[in-house]
Parts: C-alpha cells; structure tokens; sequence
C-alpha cells in the first residue's frame, strides 16, 4: 500500500444522487477520477492489469451510510481485494491521508521457502495500533489467506505468483544498477536508474514490495532515498 493524493473538489453529481431515492455513487466521472488519483490500480493489491474494476467504500457501506456518497470514502481496487475486504475490516489505514504514513509503517517482503512456495511477509512497524494492526490482517488475507475459499485461495495464489514474477524483475535491476557501479558506468548507471526510479513510482505494480528491498539494501538506498520517502 502506497499513499495517494485524492483530487479535489468532489465530483459535483456525487451529491445530487445523494439527494435521489435510489441515487448511483458510479456517477458523472467518478470512476474516470479514481482511476486517475490511484493511478490506474487497485489501492489494497498494488495489481495495475485489473479488468474487474470496483468503487470500494473505504468505511463500508452497511455500517457507514451516510459515507456511501463521500468523495473522500471512495476508493479504486479489484473485486477479489473488495470481497475479502468485505464489511469486516472498518478500521485500517488511509492511503489517501498523509499522516497515516502506509509507506513506512508496514513492511512487505516475498521469498521462496525450501518447499518452492511464496512466502508473503507483510509486518507492522507501530505494533502496539489497532489500525495499522488491522490493515496487516486485512492484508495478509488478501496475499496468503490461511482460512479461505477455494476461489479466494487460488485467486491469491495467483497474485502472489505476479508479484514475485515483478519483484524479481526488479532485483535483476538492482543487480544490474550495483554492476554498472562498480564498473563505474556512467551511462548504464543513468539508464537503470530511471528504469529503478519508475518502479519505484506510485503507479507501478507492487511498489511497495519493491520500495522496501530497496529500503532495506544498504549498499544503493541512499540512491533512491528520496523516492522512499
Ligand atoms: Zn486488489
């Protein structure tokens, strides 16, 4: 989970069908506008491909009523994040609120176990709160659910296959960005550097896994620091 800038003001329809009987939140251009501040992917996955696109209410619709037409309470994820999320999860963090710093309080890591399976790692810097807490939970379930639905397994399975796929692209990268360090070129240096410094990017598939290997190599971190930040 990235943090990002909500557009403002609202889109102006949203509180015209508030006003309705049966008024429709999917109004105007409120699709077009989460697709743009989320950058194209789903908030809780970091999947970019998505084809089952949803407006996923961050404070659920059932216990949250009055929220269902809030601009600020619409979101942009994949149908498989939206089911798991479901009702249950009413407490986690806002990647659209800048003091809820997603960035640096959850950890993400992926490796392979000795039995060939992916292992998910998905940790909380700030133990001791509920939310961050609960937004681990929430996203544990969504990579590596211990009890699931078949089709709920095998869809993690799935990205969890995604993500190592993309995160090993991107550590043959970093190999490539500490070779041409150490051969001193320049030019190499330069193109893998742009190419590191998009991965990096909000838009980018899982850039969460990817900012924390980064994070956490000494030897090139301070290259991209200001990208983590
Ligand atoms: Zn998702």
């Amino acid at each position: 989970m990235v943090h990002f800038e909500k557009s403002q003001p609202a889109p102006e329809c949203l509180a015209i069908e508030k006003d309705k009987k049966n008024g429709n939140y999917n109004c105007g251009n409120v699709l077009e506008r989460l697709q743009q501040d989320f950058k194209n992917k789903c908030y809780l996955c970091e999947d970019t491909d998505i084809t089952n696109i949803e407006i996923e209410h961050f404070k659920p619709k059932s216990n949250f009523p009055h929220l269902i037409f809030e601009w600020g309470n619409l979101f942009f994820s994949c149908g498989y994040c939206n089911s798991v999320k479901s009702n249950d999860f009413h407490d986690i963090l806002d990647c659209t609120n800048k003091e809820h710093n997603v960035d640096k309080n959850i950890t993400y890591q992926i490796k392979i176990e000795q039995d060939l399976k992916e292992k998910i790692s998905i940790k909380s810097i700030k133990t001791n709160d509920v939310t961050t807490q609960n937004t681990v939970t929430l996203l544990l379930e969504i990579h590596q659910p211990e009890n699931s639905t078949l089709n709920k397994k095998i869809a993690s399975q799935n990205l969890r296959t995604k993500i190592l796929e993309n995160v090993n692209n991107f550590i043959n990268y970093i190999e490539k960005y500490v070779e041409a360090k150490n051969e001193n070129d320049n030019t190499k240096i330069q193109t893998i550097k742009i190419i590191i410094q998009k991965e990096l990017s909000n838009s980018s598939k899982f850039t969460a896994f990817k900012r924390w290997i980064i994070a956490e190599n000494k030897e090139i971190c301070d290259d991209f620091i200001q990208l983590l930040e």
